[in-house]
């Protein structure tokens, strides 16, 4: 999963482009829940968000390291819901 550093200047531009509903806006910055962020395996070649945002603010979550195959599970589980 990705994650949103504090360098987040709330501009609210990469929430509308996950493909998950996986971005929202929290208490101080926009948050991602790791649950339904797939990387955008699935949808996309690269992460989207981290294509969209101006600050570079979006990393990949040191704490929730993924295999692809991982991830399209997750893609799989959202997608039937
Ligand atoms: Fe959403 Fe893709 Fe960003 Fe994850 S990497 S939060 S799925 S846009
Ligand atoms: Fe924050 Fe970057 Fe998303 Fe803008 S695009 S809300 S700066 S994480």
């Amino acid at each position: 999963a990705l994650m949103i550093t504090d360098e987040c200047i709330n501009c609210d531009v990469c929430e509308p482009e996950c493909p998950n509903g996986a971005i929202s806006q929290g208490e101080y910055i926009y948050v991602i829940d790791p649950n339904h962020c797939t990387e955008c395996v699935g949808h996309f070649d690269e992460p989207q968000c981290q294509q969209v945002c101006p600050v570079s603010c979006i990393p990949f979550d040191p704490d929730v390291i993924e295999t692809k195959d991982q991830l399209y599970q997750k893609y799989l589980k959202i997608s039937a819901v």
